[in-house]
């Protein structure tokens, strides 16, 4: 039995490097930047004005009062995509609207609402202006060559913002990791489907799938396989051509547990079975031909929280992300926790904030049958290996379920 940092270790040690492709912008949310992205120009292009008003020299304003109020002559228009393209010149006011180019001349924009309009050729001033006031300048937000992006960040709808702005309509991303699904066990049957006697319906899969997608891989069911070693060997021959194959029971010390000696048959290294952890500890991962393979274990529970920690860090690094791990954070527990036997344990836990403090309780049962628990739950607690209680009040450490990283 090996140690979780151990696994992981090993588990991250056999990734091969991430693929790349080109995708069109519109489908760039959700993937990995497989290179750099530079800004082709700066951002903003030029001065622009962050109000509707009028483009002045700040220094003919000076003074101005509402005793002794300053008019200007309008000498044309600038709004967006339409700038006003003479010299601005003395004793002038350019109409100027949001995003429009400030013309040569003017170092300021007084806002409408503090202008009094007298006609459309003349607009009057009561108080001054300073130099800079509402001009956004170039590359104020992203300067030109800066890089906005960098390899093995996840794209989010703002990085496509971005991408777009500066001039990016293709992007290089890495290829998403396909993965197939697998259940094992003779109690499985479909969801749509009523369960005979002594039956249950395959749940597990399912989460994976949606896990799977959401971690930015590509997910296939492969369907429920009857806990037989020629049927298991033949379906693993099958999800042998993905670029990881998850399967889900069977790999415990049950009678019928036959999925390590059909991966083995079927040319799978195994690398490690079973970890120092709770729930999950029948966990399995081999390698063959480029393929990765977890054996994870068939409690719905065990299934999710072994995903989490061990295969999801995987399919990161599949994807060449730099964060494969979300963030974690101290809580103080309401309750005193109990880990049998020292294991490390991820319990499902509920976290709050009170008072700016984050407290946390569990989710009640954490036996890694009861499904409901990750229903509820908003974070895993992560009690360190050795420690078999925690008493109430103590901090513990959390990490967000949810959390996109
Ligand atoms: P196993 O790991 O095969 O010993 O299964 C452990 C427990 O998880 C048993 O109660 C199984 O019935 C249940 N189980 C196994 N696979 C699934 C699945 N795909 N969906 C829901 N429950 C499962
Ligand atoms: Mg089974």
């Amino acid at each position: 039995m090996i140690n979780a940092d151990r696994a992981l270790r090993i588990i991250l040690g056999a990734v091969p490097p991430p693929g790349r492709e080109t995708v069109d912008l519109r489908d760039a949310s959700g993937r990995t930047a497989a290179e750099h992205i530079v800004a082709d120009r700066d951002i903003p292009p030029f001065r622009n004005s962050s109000m509707d008003g009028y483009a002045v020299r700040h220094a003919e304003l000076k003074g101005a009062s509402p005793g002794r109020p300053v008019t200007l002559t309008v000498a044309g228009e600038s709004s967006a995509g339409n700038p006003f393209t003479g010299r601005m010149g003395k004793g002038e006011a350019i109409r100027i609207m949001t995003g429009g180019k400030l013309p040569s001349g003017a170092d300021a924009v007084v806002p409408v609402e503090k202008t009094n309009e007298k006609s459309p050729r003349a607009v009057t001033f009561d108080a001054p202006a300073r130099k800079g006031d509402f001009v956004r300048l170039p590359g104020e937000d992203i300067p030109r060559g800066h890089r906005v992006i960098a390899k093995g960040e996840l794209l989010t709808p703002y990085h496509a913002g971005i991408l777009a702005a500066t001039g990016h309509a293709k992007v290089r991303v890495s290829v998403r990791p396909r993965v197939g699904i697998l259940a094992t066990g003779d109690e499985l049957v479909g969801p749509g489907r009523t369960p005979g006697e002594g039956k249950i319906r395959n749940s597990s899969s399912y989460a994976l799938l949606g896990l799977v997608k959401e971690a930015g891989a590509r997910a296939r069911l492969l369907g429920i396989v009857r806990d037989r070693k020629k049927s298991i060997r033949k379906k693993i021959r099958e999800g042998l051509a993905f670029d990881v194959l998850l399967m889900t029971g069977g790999v415990s010390v049950g009678a019928h547990d036959y999925v390590g000696e059909a991966l083995r048959r079927a040319g799978v290294d195994i690398r490690f079975w079973r970890v120092n952890i709770r729930p999950g500890s029948p966990l399995l991962f081999g390698v063959a031909d480029g393929t990765l393979v977890f054996g994870l274990p068939g409690n719905p529970v065990s299934t999710a929280v072994t995903f989490l920690q061990f295969v999801r860090p995987a399919l990161g690094k599949m994807l060449g992300r730099n964060d494969l791990f979300p963030v974690r954070v101290r809580a103080f527990t309401d309750e005193p926790l109990r880990v049998k036997d020292g294991k490390k344990s991820y319990m499902r836990g509920i976290v709050r904030e009170e008072n700016g403090v984050l407290r946390v309780k569990t989710t009640g049962s954490q036996s890694s049958g009861v499904m409901t628990s990750l229903l509820r739950a908003n974070c895993l607690i992560l009690i360190p290996e050795g420690t078999v209680a925690v008493s109430g009040g103590s901090p513990v450490e959390i990490e967000f379920l949810n959390d996109p990283f």
